[in-house]
């Protein structure tokens, strides 16, 4: 029996949890409802778990006797003031994720677990703009509400104070807090907005930031395009330096955990203001406290990575989202959001500029560059008035490499170290050989369960499957016929240390790869080593690619394109060429010019000539040109629906019956069910469907009762399925 069922007396609290389910779950409540946004403890499952209540009503569809009760209300007002609880909304149906796992993504991970939040120490209140509007335009709610606004219109109150008020007025106390019309008094302010040294603005950056200080500070996105080495960060701190004089906040997003410390130590000094950052790589209580500190306004600026994006900003001003085009602010698990997408949300509710930069914009921002909606401001010129680097490709099919290293490009290194400078050797691939074979009888090394090669790691002597992460010990002799001819095929960083470790045994050498810095030291030495050293040699993965300053690094030599120049991704060639441009670009970033070389088998491929020839602007418009033609994002709007399983043939009726699920309607295009591009992920069979629409709003209706149904599909037994809104790769 399911019909809405009314309990006079007690009301029901529909509460959100942290479980991929899709809805919300409700419970009885006995005394008085928490307010929507506070954390409560409920009976779920066989235990207890921590949720948010979202809404209270009198009715339920659950029968009485499957009806429970709140174990507590842990919270007296919402956690989450409401332009968060609204956009979290917003984005758990978007994203097609569940709020509970949206909203919990916006509550620092102290808090997920129902402790008690922690008072932040306040000097006292006043009235912000929003509660003066509310008083002018007689918005405010009769009785002690609106007798307390009043009085704090005409003056301050001091904590102490606060805290002697009786419980009528603490409660108006509260509601105004939770409404966001008073706020904390200023603390003393430390911030000395004068200019702090740094370098004279070149032309170029004056004119950059005089277009966006003329820009009114209500919503508006501009994209910032500099050139690597343009100075966009000069930009940003004009920018910022002028939301923070109107005591504002700006909120500022990395890709990259090992950019935080380097960006805030630079704003830090510029600014002459606190920095509070907000990463995954912070403890609890340090997370913490920084959110405390944004939530009720005393954080001025907040630098963090995707998750960032979660910050209460009550007195938001500008939302800067650094490297705009990185793919690592798609969260790829879990709740799939975008932290860039979202914090256009996020600035259109609060109503402030978005300020998106890059050497190498997202075709999805440059496209909306031609539609109208975002402002475009260029940096074309690097800020030292150093010409870009030279860029020249050494012909593999002509010139053999040993060890994976060509002559020319060996002789170059000797080159740059015979200066005094240092280089820069890229290689997208991690540990030493990403096939061992027999010379004898041609086994090889393959993952039992992917199918794939197994890498070598020839120090930790072990195999390792990049896919699946299995490890086994490196065989000494061949498990097939017994012979000790193994032999490594093909480079990875670790086989690439060694060779240039030989070839230049006095220039020192540091490898940057995800084993290397699992290790914090590796990343601290990078930032703090090397940028005064003589010689020096970094060889390293696209950890290396991002953000760093190695102001004498002269050369930078990519080992090999060719695995970015044929893929099944249509993203590959946008991928590629943003790599490429902004691993060149950590070249001559100093006094000396930088050169760039890049060895490949396909020299003539259209990619590289077009690269070459016009950077990245034109490769990107013809790029734009492919996408259109083929009706590919930004032209389209796509869905992916991934699964797994450990039967290959459960799998494929999963994804049968999401199909025959779908309505039918002309303007969604469907390609699938198929095998993914890895078909096999240890002991899982993988595939997809894809859906894709020329218009979004079509598609995005039919989306939520649609994984609303695959829920309930009896053959999403024993099958793992996501779904992937604007999926940024096709695995
Ligand atoms: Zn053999
Ligand atoms: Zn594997």
């Amino acid at each position: 029996m399911n019909h809405p069922q009314s309990f006079k007396g007690a009301c029901i609290v529909r509460v959100a949890l942290p479980v991929p389910l899709r809805r919300l779950f409700d419970y009885r409540c006995a005394g008085e409802p928490p307010a929507p946004g506070a954390r409560v403890r409920v009976p779920f499952g066989s235990g207890q778990r921590v949720g948010l209540a979202v809404e209270v009503t009198n009715s339920t569809a659950l029968a009485p006797a499957q009806l429970k009760s709140i174990t507590a209300i842990l919270d007296e007002s919402s956690l989450l003031d409401a332009e968060l609880l609204a956009t979290a909304r917003w984005a758990a149906n978007y994203w097609q994720g569940s709020l509970g796992d949206a909203l919990f993504s916006a509550l620092p991970a102290a808090l997920r677990d129902g402790r008690s939040l922690p008072g932040r120490r306040v000097d006292g209140w006043q009235i912000s703009s929003a509660g003066s509007t509310a008083l002018n335009q007689g918005r405010a709610p009769r009785g002690a509400t609106t007798a307390l606004l009043t009085a704090l219109a005409a003056g301050s109150l001091q904590a102490d104070t606060a805290r002697a008020l009786p419980p009528a007025q603490r409660a108006a106390l509260n509601r105004l807090r939770n409404l966001g019309w008073i706020e904390p008094l200023a603390e003393a302010s430390t911030i000395d907005l004068a200019a702090h040294g740094g370098p004279p603005l070149t032309r170029a950056q004056q004119s950059a930031l005089g277009m966006l200080l003329g820009q009114s500070n209500h919503f508006a996105v501009t994209l910032l395009e500099g050139v690597t080495g343009s100075g966009k960060t000069e930009v940003y701190l004009g920018r910022m330096r002028e939301v923070l004089s109107r005591n504002r906040q700006v909120l500022m997003l990395v890709p990259e955990i090992g950019l935080v410390a380097q960006a805030a130590q630079r704003i830090q000094e510029r600014l002459g203001v606190r920095v509070d950052i907000l990463h995954s790589g912070l403890s609890d209580g340090l997370r913490l406290e920084a959110w405390l500190r944004a939530r009720d306004g005393t954080a001025r600026v907040l630098l963090g990575t995707r998750s960032a994006i979660f910050t209460p900003l009550p007195r938001g001003g500008l939302i800067v989202i650094d490297e705009e085009h990185d793919a690592s602010y798609k969260q790829q698990d879990g709740f799939r959001y975008h932290a860039r997408d979202l914090a256009l949300k996020r600035a259109q509710a609060i109503d402030i500029p978005v300020l998106l930069g890059s050497a190498t914009p997202s075709l999805e921002s440059l496209h909306n560059v031609d539609r109208g909606r975002y402002a475009h401001v260029r940096l074309a010129e690097r800020a030292n008035a150093r010409p870009p680097p030279r860029v020249e490709l050494i012909d593999l099919r002509r010139i053999p490499a040993r060890q994976g290293l060509s002559s020319p490009l060996i002789e170059a290194l000797a080159d740059t170290f015979a200066h005094g400078e240092q280089a820069l050797v890229f290689r997208n691939r991690r540990g030493y050989a990403p096939v061992l074979t027999c010379a004898q009888c041609g086994w090889h090394a393959d993952c039992p369960h992917c199918q794939r090669p197994l890498t070598w790691h020839r120090a930790v002597g072990r195999l390792e499957c990049h896919l699946c992460a299995r490890l086994e010990p490196a065989p000494s002799a061949c498990p097939s016929c017994g012979s000790g001819a193994l032999q490594p095929q093909g480079h990875g960083t670790e086989r690439l240390e060694e060779a240039l470790a030989e070839r230049f045994p006095s220039v020192p050498l540091l490898r940057v790869d995800r084993e290397t810095t699992r290790t914090r030291a590796a990343q601290s030495t990078l930032d703090v080593r090397l940028p005064n050293y003589g010689p020096a040699l970094l060889v390293g993965t696209q950890m290396l690619a991002k953000g760093h300053d190695l102001p004498r690094l002269t050369l930078v030599a990519i080992t090999s394109v060719d695995e970015g120049l044929y893929s099944v991704d249509f993203r590959a060639p946008e991928r590629l060429a943003q790599l490429v441009v902004q691993v060149a670009g950590r070249a001559g970033r100093g006094e000396r010019p930088g050169r760039v070389l890049l060895q490949t088998r396909h020299p003539d491929h259209p990619l590289l000539s077009r690269l070459l020839a016009g950077g990245y602007g034109a490769l990107a418009r013809e790029l734009m040109e492919e996408r259109r033609a083929a009706q590919l994002p930004p032209f389209a709007h796509h869905v992916l629906l991934r699964a797994e399983s450990i039967r290959e043939p459960s799998l494929f009726a999963f994804l049968d019956a999401a199909r025959a699920l779908l309505p039918s309607d002309t303007r969604i295009t469907m390609a699938g069910p198929m095998p993914s591009p890895l078909p096999k992920r240890g002991l899982k069979w993988r595939g997809q469907l894809l859906l894709a629409a020329s218009e979004r709003g079509a598609l995005h209706r039919m989306l939520s009762p649609w994984v609303q149904a695959l829920e309930a599909l009896p053959q999403a037994r024993g099958v793992h399925w996501s779904v992937d809104v604007d999926p940024l790769d096709v695995n």
